[in-house]
């Protein structure tokens, strides 16, 4: 039988308990990974492709001599039906073989970088402004309204994914404080904050000690 799970919520959003004891490693860090999440793209909103084709230029100047400038092959061509994301469909972002033979993102660059980041970062605007909220997100994910860990891409990844406790050193949910923030705003992060502090912390920490 299935474990039925105790869903916090805040609002119309469903917290899955898993972030709160899921461990994470100390942040992203590409030196060691190489952006390996960004390997298989992304699925945004239908209409986030506007968004990013509004700074088409843009990106091609940021992109590398490997990245596709061709816009008309970033993303795929079918839709898919998804209640997650506001207009009722998802689009995905294409792929390309990279300098180094692996298939990617079109939009991941030779350094393992992200071209929409970097686009907005060298035009001024927040980091976050052109980037797909599920890339924000990871290793958090939203599934049928419930804002939860991503095990599916998390147990494809070599450094951060869950097979490998061995560089955990704190929860996701300690590890995401400013993406949580970005997806819930400061008072969705204080309410998980308090959850988290009254119920896991102090366990967490005892755990340690041990
Ligand atoms: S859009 Fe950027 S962050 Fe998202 S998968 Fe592609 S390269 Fe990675």
């Amino acid at each position: 039988m299935e474990e039925k799970i105790n869903y916090l919520e805040y609002k119309d959003l469903k917290i899955d308990p898993v972030i709160f004891t899921q461990g994470f490693v100390p942040g992203c860090d590409m030196r060691i990974c190489g952006g390996q999440c960004c390997n298989w793209g992304v699925y945004m909103d239908r209409d986030f492709e506007k968004v990013i084709m509004n700074y088409e230029t843009q990106i091609k100047d940021e992109m590398d001599e490997f990245q596709p400038r061709d816009s008309s092959v970033w993303f795929e061509k079918e839709l898919e039906p998804d209640e997650d994301f506001p207009s009722g469909y998802a689009i995905g972002s294409e792929l390309y073989i990279s300098s180094l033979g692996v298939t990617q993102c079109v939009f991941k660059d030779k350094r393992g970088y992200c071209s929409l980041q970097v686009t907005a970062v060298n035009n001024g605007m927040h980091k976050w402004e052109i980037k797909p909220k599920y890339c924000i997100m990871y290793p958090l994910t939203i599934v049928d309204n419930v804002l939860t860990y991503d095990s599916d891409h998390s147990d494809r990844l070599d450094y951060c994914g869950r097979a490998h406790e061995e560089n955990f050193t704190q929860t996701v949910f300690e590890a995401m404080t400013e993406e949580i923030k970005f997806i819930m705003g400061e008072d969705g992060y204080k309410f998980l904050y308090e959850h988290f502090n009254t119920n896991y912390k102090k366990k967490i920490q005892i755990e340690i000690l041990k």
